[in-house]
Order: C-alpha cells, then sequence, then structure tokens
C-alpha cells in the first residue's frame, strides 16, 4: 500500500448487541445493524432503542462507526412508524442510514438532512452513471451488488468519485441480483423485499435428466486474500454479511479479515496465522469459499449443489471404527462437545449431513479420557451409526472459541448524559432563594442532536446557611440519579454565588432540605422525558402531514421535483393510462415457457424478434440485468431506429436506476416526442403515492407504473383508481430470480462460463410440489414459476 489513507474500513453485521461488541473487539471499524421494523433481516434479534444507544455510546468511545439498516419497501401506511423512528435517529445520530426505498431516502433527504445516506445492495446500482445520480440524491455511499467484480469497482471509483463504495468481501451470496428477488415474497409470501427472506435459493429441485441437486445454492464469498486488490480498486469499505449469524463468528471474520488489513499496512503477520485465522471463521460458519464474481462477471466457482448449510473445517478421515467408536488424527483441534459434521454424498448430487458432539473424547492409544487434543493428535470418540471407516469428518463448531467472546455483561448501559445549569437568586428579601433550572444543549457524546430543549423551571426554597459547609454541593448531587430515565442529568452551576441584600452569599454555605431538593430533581427528569416525548411527537406528525402531502401532490400532478436529477425535457407523451395492457401482453414468445420471456433480452434484440404490441404502441421492457449493459444500449438503440425508420411508436419500460440515463438518450433518437414513451416496471416497486413521486420526479417521462407484484400486506395498495399505478393483472408471470449466475456452469457444479456456453437454454426443474422454468438468455439466468397460482403458498422449506 502506498498509503495508508486508502486502507478501507471494516465493516460487520449486527444482528444484536453480543454481535456488535464482538465485532468492535473482533477489529471491526464499523458495523451495521437493525431495528425490528424495516430492517432486511427480521429473523434476526436485531436492537431495541436502548441497546441501540449503548452500542452507539461504545462506538463513539471507541472512534467506530455505527450504520442503520432501513433497507426494505416501506409502505404508504408505514410512514408514520417511519417517521418516528427518525426522529429518534436525528436525536441519536448514527453514521448513516442504509436504505433500499427511494422514496424513503428522499424523504429523509428532505426531512432529516442530519442523517446521512447509504444506497443498499438492494437498490441493485449497476452502472457508474446510476452511482453518479444516487449521489445527486443525497447519498454519499454506495453498496455495490455482489455481481460486480474488481473491474466493475475499479470503474465506479473512477467514472463517479463522487460517492464511496462498499463493497461485500465475505459471507452468505444470493443466487438472485440482491433487490430484484421475488422468489420468496411470490411462492411464500414472505418479501425478501420486507426483510422476511425465506432462502428459497437453497432449497433443492429435480433437474429435466432426474438430477436432484441444490442448483442455486451459492457457496459463500470470501476475499480475504484480495484485500490489496480492493483497496487499489479503490473500496472505501469491505462488507461483512451476517446479521442473522452468531456472535461467535462475527468475531472470528472481524478478526480475520483485521489481521488481513493489518498485514496490508505492514504489521507483521504470518501466513500461517492467517491461516490460523481462517480456520476458526471457517468453524463459527461457512460454506465452500468462492471468489464469486471478483473475477469473473457470470461468476465463477458459484455453486455447491451438494450441500446448502455450513460444513466447517475438515477434521480427519475415519481410519478406524469399532464399538460405535471412531479413531482418527485429528487436522484440526478438537475438544469435548465440539460439534462435527459427516456428509455422506448420496447417489444425486445433494450429500446427506450427520451432524452429533463429540463424546466419551480419548486418547487412540491407551483410550485416556480427555478433554481438548491438538491438530496432530489421534484420538477416538463416539459416532453415529451411519458413520463409516474412510468418513471425512468436519468440525462445525468449537466451545472454546465461545469461551473467548467479550461477554456483554462487561459494557456499560446506555445512560445519555444531560447538560443541566441551575441559575439561583435571593427572592422576598433574601429569605428564601429561586432555583431556576435550564437543560443546556446536550454535551454528551451521544447528542441530543442540536436540539436545545425550551425548558425552564423554578422552585422557591427556604434560604438558610449549612451548619457544615459542603451540603448543597452534596445536594447536588442527587440529579445524578437518574430513576427509570433513560439519560442522567449533570448539572453545573451558573454562578458559584447568590447575591442576598447586595452582597454576595457563597452557596457552598447553604443549606438546602435534600427533600425538596429530590422534588425539584424529580420534576427536571420528568420535564425533560416529556419535551423529548413531545418533540418526538410533534415533529413526526409535522413530518408526516407536510412531507406526504407534498409527495401526494407531486405524483398527482406529475410534476417535475426539485430533484430533476436526470434533468429530462422530454414530457411524458399524454398515453392514457386506461390503455395500458396487462403486463403480460408485454412478453416475448418462448418455447417452454408458456407465459413467455417478460423483457427484451439481447436475443430477443439482436435476433430481429417483433416487439410485442398493444393499444396502438410497441413495447420494449428492458431487462433489469444483463451481463453486458453498454452492448445492450447498442442493441436498443439499433432496435429503436428500426422501428421508428417503420413508422412505429414505441413505449420503453425502466426497471431499474441505471435505466434512467440510457433513457434519456434513447429519447433523443425519437423523431419526434410523441413516438416514444416511458412506463416504470414491477422493480421500480411504485406500490406508495411517495415511490411513484419520486419516479416521476427524477424522470417525469413516466406515463404510468406497473404496482410491485409481491403480496405486500393488505395496508398498502395504493387507490388505483385515476392514478398512474395500473395492476399488472392476469396471467403475468415475473421472473422469481434474475441471475448474473449462468446455469451452465451448474452442469460442471463450480466451473465458470466459458467461450463454449451457449448462453440460451429452457430447461424445467421440479420441486416437491411446484414446476418451474429456468431461463438463460446471454449467460443471464431467470427462473419462473409454472403454476405459482394453482399451489398453495406457505409449504415449509427444509
Ligand atoms: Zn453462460
Amino acid at each position: 500500500m502506498d498509503s495508508l489513507q486508502r486502507l478501507p474500513e471494516l465493516l460487520l453485521p449486527a444482528g444484536g448487541f453480543d454481535s456488535g461488541i464482538a465485532a468492535f473487539e473482533g477489529g471491526a471499524d464499523a458495523i451495521y445493524l437493525g431495528f425490528t421494523d424495516f430492517s432486511a433481516r427480521k429473523q434476526a434479534r436485531n436492537f431495541d432503542r436502548l441497546e441501540y444507544r449503548r452500542i452507539l455510546n461504545l462506538a463513539r468511545e471507541k472512534g467506530k462507526k455505527i450504520y442503520v439498516a432501513l433497507n426494505t419497501l416501506v409502505a404508504d401506511a408505514e410512514y408514520p412508524e417511519v417517521a418516528e423512528l427518525l426522529i429518534f435517529l436525528e436525536r441519536f445520530l448514527p453514521d448513516a442510514i442504509i436504505f433500499q426505498d427511494w422514496a424513503m431516502a428522499s424523504f429523509i433527504r428532505e426531512r432529516f438532512p442530519s442523517l446521512a445516506l447509504h444506497a443498499s445492495t438492494q437498490t441493485a446500482i449497476q452502472s457508474p452513471e446510476a452511482a453518479a445520480l444516487a449521489a445527486s440524491l443525497g447519498v454519499s455511499r454506495v453498496v455495490l451488488p455482489r455481481e460486480c467484480g474488481r473491474d466493475d469497482l475499479e470503474r465506479f471509483a473512477r467514472e463517479a468519485p463522487q460517492v464511496e463504495y462498499e463493497v461485500f468481501v465475505h459471507g452468505a451470496l444470493c443466487y438472485s441480483f440482491s433487490g430484484l428477488c421475488l422468489a420468496s415474497g411470490l411462492i411464500l409470501g414472505r418479501s425478501g423485499n420486507r426483510g422476511e427472506c425465506a432462502q428459497v435459493c437453497r432449497s433443492y429441485y429435480t433437474r429435466q435428466n432426474g438430477d436432484k441437486g441444490y442448483w442455486f445454492s451459492c457457496r459463500d464469498l470470501e476475499l480475504v486474500d484480495e484485500l490489496a486488490a480492493l483497496a487499489e480498486a479503490g473500496a472505501a469499505s469491505l462488507k461483512v454479511e451476517g446479521r442473522m449469524k452468531s456472535p461467535e463468528y462475527v468475531y472470528s471474520v472481524a478478526r480475520l479479515y483485521r489481521a488481513g488489513l493489518d498485514r496490508l499496512k505492514g504489521v507483521a503477520i504470518s501466513d500461517a496465522a492467517i491461516e490460523g485465522l481462517k480456520e476458526e471463521a471457517h468453524t463459527a460458519f461457512a460454506r465452500v469459499p468462492s471468489k464469486a464474481y471478483f473475477f469473473s462477471a457470470s461468476g465463477d466457482g458459484l455453486i455447491d449443489s451438494s450441500y446448502p448449510g455450513h460444513r466447517g473445517v475438515p477434521l480427519g478421515q475415519v481410519e478406524a471404527l469399532e464399538g460405535g467408536r471412531a479413531t482418527l488424527t485429528l487436522e484440526a483441534d478438537l475438544g469435548l462437545r465440539d460439534g462435527v459434521l459427516c456428509l455422506k454424498p448420496l447417489a444425486c448430487a445433494m450429500s446427506e449431513a450427520l451432524a452429533f458432539s463429540v463424546q466419551d473424547f480419548a486418547e487412540a492409544a491407551g483410550g485416556k479420557r480427555i478433554v481438548t487434543a491438538v491438530a496432530g493428535a489421534r484420538v477416538s470418540f463416539a459416532v453415529p451409526d451411519k458413520i463409516e471407516k474412510g468418513d471425512l469428518l468436519r468440525k462445525i463448531s468449537s466451545r472454546e472459541l465461545d469461551r473467548r467472546l467479550p461477554a456483554p455483561e462487561l459494557y456499560p448501559p446506555a445512560l445519555e448524559v444531560v447538560e443541566a445549569a441551575l441559575g439561583i437568586e435571593a427572592c422576598d428579601g433574601g429569605g428564601r432563594f429561586r432555583l431556576e433550572m435550564k437543560p443546556a444543549k446536550a454535551s454528551s457524546h451521544v447528542g441530543i442532536a442540536d436540539r436545545p430543549l425550551a425548558f425552564v423551571d423554578s422552585e422557591v426554597l427556604p434560604l438558610s446557611v449549612a451548619r457544615t459547609p459542603g451540603g448543597f454541593t452534596r445536594a447536588l448531587s442527587l440529579f445524578d440519579e437518574s430513576g427509570e430515565a433513560d439519560f442522567r442529568l449533570h448539572v453545573s452551576l451558573e454562578s458559584s454565588t447568590v447575591d442576598v441584600d447586595g452582597q454576595a452569599f457563597p452557596l457552598a454555605d447553604l443549606f438546602v432540605p435534600p427533600s425538596l431538593m429530590k422534588k425539584a430533581k424529580n420534576r427536571l427528569y420528568e420535564a425533560i422525558s416529556a419535551a423529548f416525548d413531545l418533540s418526538a411527537a410533534e415533529g413526526s406528525a409535522a413530518a408526516l402531514s407536510e412531507t406526504l402531502s407534498r409527495f401526494e401532490a407531486k405524483a398527482r400532478e406529475g410534476e417535475a421535483a426539485s430533484h430533476g436529477a436526470v434533468g429530462l425535457s422530454h414530457n411524458a407523451v399524454g398515453f392514457e393510462v386506461r390503455y395500458a395492457p396487462p403486463r403480460a401482453a408485454l412478453s416475448f414468445p418462448r418455447e417452454g415457457l408458456a407465459s413467455g420471456l417478460p423483457y427484451a433480452s439481447p436475443a430477443a434484440l439482436a435476433t430481429a424478434e417483433a416487439l410485442p404490441e398493444a393499444a396502438g404502441w410497441r413495447w420494449l421492457p428492458l431487462m433489469p440485468v444483463v451481463s453486458d449493459l453498454s452492448g445492450y444500449e447498442g442493441l436498443l438503440a439499433a432496435r429503436l431506429k428500426r422501428e421508428f425508420e417503420s413508422g412505429a411508436k414505441v413505449m420503453v419500460g425502466l426497471d431499474a436506476l441505471h435505466h434512467l440515463p440510457i433513457a434519456l438518450r434513447l429519447a433523443q433518437l425519437s423523431p419526434s416526442p410523441d413516438r416514444i414513451g416511458f412506463f416504470g416496471d414491477i422493480h421500480l416497486y411504485a406500490r406508495s403515492w411517495p415511490s411513484v413521486a419520486f419516479w416521476r420526479g427524477l424522470f417525469p417521462g413516466l406515463s404510468f407504473f406497473y404496482e410491485a407484484v409481491e403480496d405486500l400486506g393488505e395496508d398498502d395498495k395504493p387507490e388505483r383508481e385515476g392514478s398512474c399505478l395500473v395492476a399488472t393483472g392476469e396471467g403475468f408471470v415475473p421472473p422469481l430470480f434474475i441471475s448474473r449466475g449462468c446455469f451452465f456452469k451448474h452442469d460442471v457444479k463450480s466451473g465458470s462460463c466459458g467461450k463454449d456456453c451457449p448462453k440460451r437454454l429452457i430447461e424445467t426443474l421440479n420441486d416437491r410440489n411446484r414446476r418451474y422454468v429456468v431461463v438463460v438468455e446471454d449467460c443471464v439466468t431467470m427462473l419462473f414459476s409454472e403454476d405459482r397460482r394453482s399451489q398453495p403458498s406457505g409449504q415449509a422449506l427444509h
């Protein structure tokens, strides 16, 4: 490294307070966490508000950062709740909010400008142009899709340096492009876009030739050996996945990557030490490691079709079996009650998993009972019946690792310190004095972000001289007792004397009955609490009614909002929404896929397939993911020119942020403004007035929107009559997955998609009660459910 300043931040997940401290103690520079609502990991334990303040205190003390994930789509009806949470966060300011919903981001930008914005990987930002657009919308950091490799990262950093880039380096991979996955929501009614992903990609499926396998189950990302390349390519932050994972995992992965970064900085750390840390991290949780898309645009060694779960580290091969005990020479340290796994290959591509814990642990020679043994030792322990000689055993948990975790109870509770000034003056001729209490602007490290409290209370107390000096100071210490309050007062005196009949009377000599002082103190605590609550409630109501009505007005009028980032002067073409066809009518026929392909794929454009026609227009719904974006734009431009030459009018469907700048250039090709139109497709997730307003504000040319297709609850259906939101209608089958991984590579399990790839494929797949069609076009893989309407939803996944 030529400059230490370029060393990226190490960012770890915190599913709960214990994981948060594990991350910091392991060497993380920053953590990301969620609250129970509006977090893309609803099943994680997440944080309540006091725990959040506690970890925030700790972060501030240690000079670490905290990012709060509010990365789900937000329904209209949820805005009051979101606003209330944002008001809390404005008081206890995190270093950024990670968002998915662009409407919520613009709400934050307008109403809560002190909150920095990071665009979640769920925003699926796929081009430097889109990143620059995000920057113009107030985003300071973009979390790149896991599909972006080293070359992409370099290009983003070079062409759109306005934002920082956060890059996933370790942990689980999604098969589908994040933010575009509809599988869990459509099949099980648990939307991944609402934090409820049921991991449909970790199920097994049967192929046409009868092979069963976990065909979509990705290996785990691991880029610890690529840290120098990541830093040089311009990564500002290295992100580890796993808010659902254990504190042990967070701690050991943090230690591994910290060591890697320290080594990059010039600290002498041996390869053996790094390997040891890898082994610990893999023991906590690991699938087969992969570099995924880092060196290959279509993914390299992406899939492990044999087993979708944690497989730990090799422990050794069973050398002998006797009386239900296996003897082996250890390849890793092992202790009594550590977890062991054996993956026994089945006839198909899958393995059967046998998991057990070490019992009756003994030395192989002599049979002496032991508690721990180191790698190289020959040991024996009890194993299940199915284990055979020659089987490879793996270690999947370690009690020794668990014991090293920092204990949460050793960390101080969260109590914000509020400074209060006491003013004292004599009254009524000196017989009594008045205590005036004014909470000052908060000065603690967590801060009540620049929010002075307009509160003055006064108490008239009898004035008498203390028999012993110092009584007044002792009485003041009563203010430290916070009781039930979630903050603590620290009082200071405005003056050390009080003026009595023109004479300075030293306060140290005053006597105040402690009972009276205590009453005054309690009232001050109550008043400050009430002021906080009131400001939260008022702020919430005001923020809502004001901002939402503005959003709604904008949406209804379709006027250009102040963002205007795209700067499109091309107005809506006056396409009447009542002519909007059912979305199924905009598909391209594909043999083997009854519903047809819902997008104009590069192959469809290159092979001169006719565009679907409806309502007097030809329709060009853009693919949200392609393997070569600039090539795709070239094909789109060529096709549009031909369509215009033939006299056609073309309606272009935009389905991702990066489509907007492309759409502007395509609009220039139109011979007249009424020959080209635009609509918002399903992945823009226009499902609330704020979201319609956001997209319209950014791109006024959008005539209408197809509603999001996931069932997102009762209260989130925007009123449709007379609006620009259109239901997709009967017969529309959206892709469950859209992946930059090419399905062909699955045939060889871990291969990469080479020159010999036929690039197109249609094949049926089955799971226990459904039929699917997998479609590959130009190496992008899509999965469709053939019968999602006829099947009951909600079957359990294994
Ligand atoms: Zn391919």
